[in-house]
């Protein structure tokens, strides 16, 4: 019996200690020093955004955008129910509805011809995630936000170093965050990122991350007492963890061009499948530069999604579903709601298959044979 082949191994450059035992050498090991500074400047360059304040996850800069976005009980706000749970779970933490809206048959990405049906006096954001690091319609969505005055905030947390018409993701909605977790592709064991591109939530953004206090203007010298201003909490992660990020934020054009040949010989090699009609490939627009991050394929709706994982991991290849709907989750039922059917979502998220992508993984062949012996088992 041959290997098993994980469904994921989070990549280590091999410089990581080293940069690690330069944090524990400066003898500074809470947030904000030398390796968060770096590793910030090094994300706003690479992203073309504002600014970036380093968080411990996705999930914590998606706390702050709620925050940032001043929701009152009862605002709505506008997303995929095909998403990680802390999209909606940072809306709901502060009294506000997730609004859920349809993705693409396409990308899987949030479908912007459903927004505006979907908007009410109540709506005050729109929440665009881009699945598998491949962009949603920005030019529409920022279009409708516009006339509507709604916020967009990008969860960009799949999408680290992804275009959407050569705009990095992240840098294009008033906010945007990335994670840094290490099924990411760029990663600190856990790790997030807050992009802001709108001058006026610098400040406030500073703020929150601080536990409600003007710390950040007290280490620049601008104050000589901080005080307790506002709301927040603790979001900013500590030097080890910066330290960390650094090293991979240095390898990152390696780290991405090896996940996207990997994911390219999988197109190549997945293709006869599709053409008999057993499977759909990713479909990524000509405007969208992606990542690699993920590589899924959609079962035709003859073959069964969970037999044919049970069967692939049976012949040790890990191959995993995705995100349960969060619209028919037990707080999505209870916190969200939506306004019309979401049959894309809910036919997807049964189909969807994604394969093992890591650096170092050459298995195409042997991926491809027990995918095609699980789909003629059925
Ligand atoms: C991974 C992920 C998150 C959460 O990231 P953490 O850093 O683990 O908090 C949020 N949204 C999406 C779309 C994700 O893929």
């Amino acid at each position: 019996m041959s290997k098993k082949i994980p469904f994921n191994k989070p990549y280590l450059t091999g410089d990581e200690l080293i940069s690690i035992k330069k944090a524990h050498a400066n003898g500074q090991l809470a947030g904000d020093g030398t390796f968060t500074r770096i590793a910030s400047e090094t994300i706003r360059k690479r992203t073309q955004s504002g600014k970036v304040l380093l968080t411990h996850s996705c999930t914590a800069a998606l706390e702050m955008c709620a925050i940032l976005s001043e929701i009152n009980i009862g605002d709505e706000v506008i997303m995929p129910s095909f998403t990680f749970v802390s999209t909606a779970n940072a809306i709901v933490s502060r009294g506000g509805v997730p609004v859920f809206v349809d993705v693409r048959e396409d990308t899987l990405n949030l479908n912007e011809n459903l927004i505006e049906d979907a908007i009410t006096s109540r709506t005050i954001a729109i929440i665009a995630v881009h699945y598998a690091g491949v962009a949603c319609e920005m030019d529409k969505i920022i279009e409708i936000a516009r006339k509507h005055q709604l916020l967009v905030i990008e969860d960009a947390a799949q999408g680290f170093l992804s275009k959407y018409k050569d705009n990095p993701l992240g840098s294009i909605g008033e906010l945007g965050t990335l994670s840094f977790h290490e099924t990411k592709n760029i990663h600190s064991g856990e790790g997030g990122a807050l992009l802001i591109n709108r001058e006026k939530f610098i400040e406030r953004a500073e703020i929150i991350r601080e536990k409600g206090t003007n710390r950040t203007q007290f280490n620049r010298g601008q104050i000589d007492k901080y005080k307790w201003v506002d709301i927040g909490s603790s979001y900013l992660p500590g030097e080890i963890t910066a330290a960390f990020l650094n090293a991979q934020l240095n390898k990152a054009d390696y780290i991405t061009e090896e996940r996207l040949k990997i994911w390219n010989e999988y197109h190549q090699i997945f293709e006869d499948l599709e053409k008999k009609e057993k499977i759909r490939r990713p479909i990524v627009p000509l405007n969208c530069d992606h990542n690699g991050h993920i590589y899924y394929i959609l079962l035709n709706k003859s073959f069964n999604q969970n037999q044919t994982i049970n069967l692939m991991n049976e012949e040790g290849v890990n191959a995993v579903f995705h995100y349960q709907p969060l619209h028919i989750s037990p707080a999505g039922e209870r916190y969200g709601r939506y306004p019309s059917p979401l049959t894309v979502t809910e036919d997807i998220c049964m189909r969807l298959v994604r394969m093992p992508i890591w650096i170092g993984f050459n298995q195409h062949d042997r991926v491809h044979e027990v995918l095609n012996k699980a789909l003629n088992r059925q």
